[in-house]
């Protein structure tokens, strides 16, 4: 093999971040993206515009790709099983990216393996829930379609029978959970190669707004070191046992039991380069993008290792900023250290379009300056 064709199913941002981990490698890079102006679309010179639902479409893509991966997990299981059929390479494989694709299995196994989750099961319909509820220790319960949600769609909060409706309306079973009283959100974030071989990220901080990830603190400041260990520890044995190969970012909840005890449940799982991670490609010796890629052409894996004390990513949101590059002027000359990242999206409200991260030795420097950073260039503040 020369150098090797990886195609990834998606052309979003992840898609183009992990098209450019891969240009300093000389990896060919190929996407199959759903219009010629997504994100990663714009910029990868090998593009197949089509729809990754249709067989025949993701069939003739993967042919010349020596392996398959993806920007997000959405490609029915049925269809990634008939490419192994044809001798294709897709990585992670559908047998563990299923528990990436219904919440409903990954729970059910997860259980299997004793990783502490919320207290959770399907229901049938509202009635249940209000069972469910009086299982549970009551309303609030958390109700999410076992597929298809993102970034909060598909995550609903009931607070009575009357309000639990809404999420049936899909069509798509219902998982019900109770809702976590946690003290924050944390990610353990780690990546696998064929090989088994293994590495694990700092466990992140990630602050969730209105269900989007807003800021993301590596490593999460004040985390005794013992659940830090037992969270990555648990990622790794999630990654271990599913057989994911590529990264695996496991959403957290971090909880007190009554006795003050820290503990950590699961929230979900993403088998693909993951918003938490994004902090690694200015803040870690190697990149979660960079390490996908070596996982899923087994390559040994690089060093995870942050470069600085704190770096702290910040989501740019669209706003109402007439014109993201002309704030480029005052955030360049404000920091120097800043680093920007933009996804070539249309700015709609709301929609993730980038991300800025810093780094040093002040967590409260730090985050300050993410913070300023994204708030204006999505045009929320003017100084
Ligand atoms: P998505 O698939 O949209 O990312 P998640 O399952 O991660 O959905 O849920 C989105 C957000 O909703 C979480 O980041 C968390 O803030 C909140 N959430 C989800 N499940 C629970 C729960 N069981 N208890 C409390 N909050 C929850």
């Amino acid at each position: 093999m020369t150098f090797p064709v990886v195609g990834m199913i998606g052309g979003g941002q992840l898609a183009r971040m992990t098209h450019e981990a891969g240009i300093p490698l000389g990896i060919r890079f190929r996407i199959l993206s759903d219009t010629p102006q997504d994100s990663a679309a714009q910029v990868v010179g090998d593009v197949t515009v089509g729809d990754y639902r249709d067989l025949d479409t993701l069939r003739a893509f993967a042919r010349g790709c020596d392996v398959i991966t993806f920007d997000h997990e959405h490609v029915p299981a049925a269809h990634l099983r008939a490419l192994e059929a044809d001798g294709v390479v897709v990585r992670p494989g559908p047998d563990a990216l299923r528990h990436a694709q219904d919440k409903g299995v990954m729970r059910t196994r997860l259980a299997e393996l004793g990783v502490p989750c919320p207290v959770n099961r399907i229901v049938a319909d509202p009635a249940d829930v209000t069972r469910f509820a009086g299982e549970a220790g009551g309303y609030p319960v958390v109700l999410k379609t076992v597929r298809g949600g993102y970034d909060g769609k598909g995550v609903w909060i009931a607070r009575s029978e009357a309000d639990a409706a809404e999420p049936f309306k899909a069509g798509v079973p219902v998982l019900a959970e109770e809702k976590v009283d946690f003290v924050r959100e944390l990610a353990a974030n780690v990546v696998r190669s064929p090989h088994g071989q293994a590495v694990a990220y700092p466990v992140v901080e990630s602050v969730q707004v209105d269900g989007v990830c807003d800021t993301v603190i590596a490593p999460a400041p004040g985390l005794p070191e013992e659940l830090s260990a037992k969270a990555q520890q648990l990622a790794l044995t999630v990654a271990r046992e599913l057989g994911v190969v590529g990264h695996l970012a496991v959403e957290l909840f971090e909880v007190r039991a009554a006795d003050g005890t820290p503990g950590i449940l699961v929230n979900e799982l993403a088998m693909r380069p993951h918003n938490s991670g994004h902090w690694t490609m200015d803040g870690a010796a190697t990149s979660q993008f960079a390490n996908h890629l070596r996982a899923v052409l087994d390559l040994p894996l690089g060093d995870p290792r942050p470069r600085a004390r704190w770096t702290v990513m910040a989501n740019v949101l669209g706003g109402d900023f007439p014109d993201m590059y002309a704030a480029y002027l005052h955030c360049m000359a404000r920091d120097p250290g800043l680093k920007i990242h933009m996804y070539g999206k249309d700015v709609k409200p709301g929609r993730k379009v980038g991300h800025v991260t810093t780094y040093g030795d002040d967590l409260a420097d730090v985050r300050e300056r993410a913070r300023h950073a994204a708030d204006y260039l999505r045009g929320t503040i003017d100084e």
